[in-house]
């Protein structure tokens, strides 16, 4: 059972979103209005009711037709944008005042262009300033499955749009299937990526992989995501984890998409357990929200839970992440204003 007055603190905590996929952030709710638009057959509008129905303990098998059936759907443009827009409605109705969502552009032939796509996802953010009280920006995602060319066009695409708006679009993250896709390929990209002016988040040792994490490290990346073999007892090496801990790279911890997917065996075995006690910069993050049931209130109290946390040691575990944003300095202040206003409004009602 989840403490009623724990999960409410943590909802309302202002918090700060890194790491956030907008396919896998779509909620179930919002997925099964989309899949009436989208021209879904049949057959897989009845599998995904009754996936959504049974939801309170989804498998990974429901997991992956999750990501398969939002891949169907989020076709055209227009779907983008109202996926877009439930998703920062979420995060914001979630306690969420800072959200960095990433992406890969999409090309559907004959119905959606990259540009579009990008497009739709930046109308979204522009237009939800005006409904929640949330910041909102744009990484752009490379998927190492989709291989080189396709990053380099990403990459080019990113760069004009950050052009027209550098308000929104403010970087650039590495993700995609972990066993495929050699990572050397990518470093030219990734290193130009730097060059334009993009702090880099990228995912990193979610396997182990030593050789791959050295090269991930050597590109001096702004943040990675999951870290979860570094650690000599979590399939890396002492040496690999020395240099994470010297180089003091943030890393975004996703709880519940690492349990879920099993790279970790449970909770408690998470390391954000060793990360936290080394004082290391860590945020936590959904990953995919919508695909593995969670919300970022959730995590909290899940890292509060398993790792003893109490309330001001969760308020500082989310006004630290306030300094791991590609934000500017003047948004970076404004956040921290205010974390410190929540904070003081609570002291003087306790
Ligand atoms: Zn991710």
């Amino acid at each position: 059972m989840m403490n009623e007055g724990l999960l409410s603190f943590c909802e309302k905590l202002p918090k700060v979103e890194l790491h956030a996929h907008l396919n896998g952030s779509i909620s179930d709710e919002t997925l099964l209005e989309l899949s009436q638009a989208s021209g879904l057959p049949e057959e897989e509008l009845v599998e995904l009711h009754n996936i959504v129905k049974n939801m309170k303990c989804r498998s990974l098998k429901e997991c992956f037709k999750i990501f398969d059936i939002i891949h169907k759907v989020t076709v055209k443009p227009s779907i983008i944008r109202r996926a877009a827009m439930d998703v920062i409605k979420d995060f914001a109705n979630d306690g969420v005042v800072y959200l960095e969502l990433r992406s890969t552009p999409r090309r559907v032939e004959g119905s959606m262009t990259k540009k579009e796509y990008i497009n739709a996802v930046i109308d979204s953010i522009r237009e939800s300033r005006n409904i929640h009280p949330i910041i909102v920006k744009l990484i752009i995602s490379i998927d190492r499955k989709a291989g080189v060319l396709e990053a380099e066009e990403n990459l080019q695409l990113a760069i004009e749009a950050k052009e027209i708006h550098p308000d929104i679009v403010v970087g650039v993250d590495f993700s995609g299937n972990p066993a495929i896709g050699a990572f050397d390929g990518f470093i030219p990209v990734l290193e130009k990526a730097h060059k334009s002016g993009f702090p880099l988040a990228l995912h990193c040792a979610e396997v182990p992989s030593v050789e791959e994490t050295e090269n991930i490290l050597n590109l001096k990346p702004e943040r990675l995501g999951h870290g979860t073999c570094f650690h000599p007892d979590a399939g890396g090496t002492q040496e690999l984890w020395n240099a994470l801990i010297s180089a003091k790279i943030p890393v975004e911890l996703c709880l519940t998409s690492n349990v879920m997917t099993a790279t970790v065996k449970d909770y408690k075995n998470h390391h954000f357990d060793y990360l936290y006690k080394h004082g290391h910069p860590i945020v936590l993050g959904t990953d995919d929200k919508g695909v593995f049931s969670t919300s970022l209130s959730a995590e909290y109290c899940i890292a509060a839970k398993t790792f003893e946390l109490n309330n001001d040691q969760l308020w500082q575990l989310s006004y630290d992440s306030i300094n791991y944003a590609f934000a500017s300095d003047y948004e970076k202040e404004k956040l921290r204003e205010i974390f410190k206003e929540w904070k003081q409004k609570l002291l003087n009602t306790a």
